[in-house]
């Protein structure tokens, strides 16, 4: 059983933890790990090793910068299956979708190696009579990252890439279910040549949380989580004095209206629905269907669930694997009860579904109910595993009210061949990610993610544009060199003429 330490200053922490948590192979149940868990002084040693490297980093030219970022998108590239084999055994997802979420980590590397040109600012020649204005973005400092379980590579690197593109240097707290993937990621960025001390990876709970968000070095805070962490983190660390983007949970509704083709809906709510065992903060947990499309349309959902394959995620041709924790698995089969008892249909009950793997493992599999109400329990929680449900809706406009009245904004995605339907629905939808005919649009490291309502707390999203924006400050600069026209005393407001 390996200890998980915390990477400090380039290196790994050997001093010896007041607190530590244990790790799981979801897959067979056992303990695979102690992870050290930080309290204040590993907190300030992890914070004070980002500070004494900022000065330097910050002034480490774009092109010094630049290279060590396409160094460690080579090194992330080659190792792309080393980091999803560490993923599945400590998450439990399946290899193919492990290897994906390094996939979409990977772009976000590639984003941030454009960095020179990403930081230009604008020049305005003569904005006054020989009078020049143009812009700079400057790094914020020592910044936070805090991360959730459920994509231990890709999230942390959402962030960790363009911050440090951008001249900051991080202290990462990755979930503590599965953090063996950031300290693998920490020592490519060392081999990348990046200095000591521009990442740090510190591992624990609330305690290490805490004391980033109120610690009065640390300049910015990007979380991903629940949502009631989600607003304490933003309300916390605004209160503090810092920039805060805090993403929080989900509940996604897939809207499928008559003229869809009801067998691309079916196989995308299958596949979003429980994909990662429902573990994702894109999945699909709620399918609206339009009448008169319900009764088809579960049916084909019930057909394919009892093919799916689930089980280790190691052994070929698993869909799905188990969940994160045994005390997760067991939330989430609580709600098969509720549901039921709460009067929803219960058309596939997950607790029966046959398993390949090792009879300890965090199983559950995928369930379906049906005629699911607004009021009920399974619908108004994010279950966060591998429970979909099904609404009926008697129109489009009823669709959109339900979608909309949600308190979650996360992701969302409307079915159908009516381009003009589409369109309306895009407009009029209150959700920050909207795929057409696309399940999970997660969009692309150049645009940004984030969702709206109760999904985010702050006004930037993660990555992309915005992720630029959340790290850096601008600096406006007015600027006029002595010319012979200058001089005289002049005690007027600056004119622009
Ligand atoms: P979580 O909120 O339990 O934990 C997230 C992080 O916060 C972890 O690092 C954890 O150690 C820390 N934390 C937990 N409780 C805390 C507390 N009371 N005070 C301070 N810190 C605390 O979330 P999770 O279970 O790891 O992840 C699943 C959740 O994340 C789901 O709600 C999911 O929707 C959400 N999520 C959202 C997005 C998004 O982009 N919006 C992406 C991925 C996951």
């Amino acid at each position: 059983m390996g200890r998980i330490s915390h990477w400090i200053d380039g290196k790994p922490w050997d001093g010896v933890p007041a607190r530590h948590g244990e790790v799981y192979d979801p897959a067979t149940g056992e303990v695979t790990g102690q992870v050290d868990f930080a309290g204040p002084t590993e907190v300030d040693l992890a914070v004070d090793s980002a500070a004494r490297a900022f000065p330097g980093w910050r002034d480490t030219s774009l092109a010094a910068r630049s290279r060590v970022l396409f160094a460690f998108r080579e090194l992330l590239n080659t190792h792309r299956d080393e980091l999803a084999a560490i993923v599945t055994a400590e998450h439990g997802k399946v290899l193919d979708d492990a290897a994906g979420e390094v996939g979409r980590a990977l772009e976000n590397a590639e984003f941030a190696c454009g960095i020179p040109a990403l930081l230009k600012g604008g020049f305005s020649e003569n904005a006054s009579t020989r009078v020049d204005v143009y812009s700079l973005r400057q790094p914020l400092g020592v910044v936070g990252v805090i991360s959730p379980f459920n994509f231990p590579a890709m999230v942390p690197l959402w962030f960790v890439p363009i911050a440090i593109a951008c001249g900051n240097t991080v202290v990462l707290k990755p979930s503590e279910k599965d953090p063996s993937a950031s300290n693998f990621v920490a020592e490519l960025w060392a081999r990348a040549g990046l200095p000591d001390g521009v990442l740090n990876v510190l591992h624990g709970d609330k305690v290490a949380v805490d004391g980033l968000l109120t610690h009065p070095t640390v300049r910015g805070i990007s979380f991903v989580g629940s949502t009631p962490v989600a607003r304490y983190v933003y309300e916390t660390a605004t209160s503090h004095g810092k920039r805060v983007q805090a993403l929080g949970g989900a509940k996604n509704h897939m809207v499928v209206l008559p003229d869809a083709d009801l067998d691309l809906a079916a196989d995308a709510a299958v596949s979003a629905g429980f994909g990662s065992a429902g573990e994702r903060c894109m999945a699909v947990s709620v399918v609206v269907a339009v009448d008169p499309v319900g009764d088809e349309l579960v049916e084909k959902v019930r057909a394919r669930i009892a093919d799916l394959h689930v089980g280790d995620g190691r052994r070929p041709g698993c869909q799905m694997g188990p969940l994160v924790t045994g005390a997760h698995r067991d939330k989430v089969a609580s709600y098969v009860e509720t549901g039921v008892a709460e009067g929803a249909s219960l058309v596939v009950d997950g607790r029966g579904h046959p398993i390949d793997g090792e009879p300890g493992g965090f199983w559950l599999g995928p369930t379906l109910f049906d005629h699911v109400k607004p009021e009920m329990t399974v619908y108004t929680d994010e279950i966060f595993g591998p429970v979909l449900s099904v609404v009926r809706a008697s129109s489009y406009a009823a669709a959109v009210d339900l979608v909309n009245a949600n308190p979650y904004g996360n992701g969302t995605a409307i079915f159908t061949n009516d381009g003009g339907a589409a369109r309306r629905f895009q407009n009029e939808i209150e959700v920050g990610m909207v795929g057409v005919n696309v399940p999970i649009p997660v969009p692309v490291a150049y645009y940004s993610f984030g969702g709206w309502k109760a999904s985010l707390f702050g006004d930037s999203h993660a990555y992309g544009p915005d992720g630029l924006h959340f790290y850096t400050r601008t600096k406006v600069v007015t600027s006029r060199w002595l010319d012979p026209s200058h001089g005289g005393v002049n005690l007027g407001f600056p004119r622009n003429d």
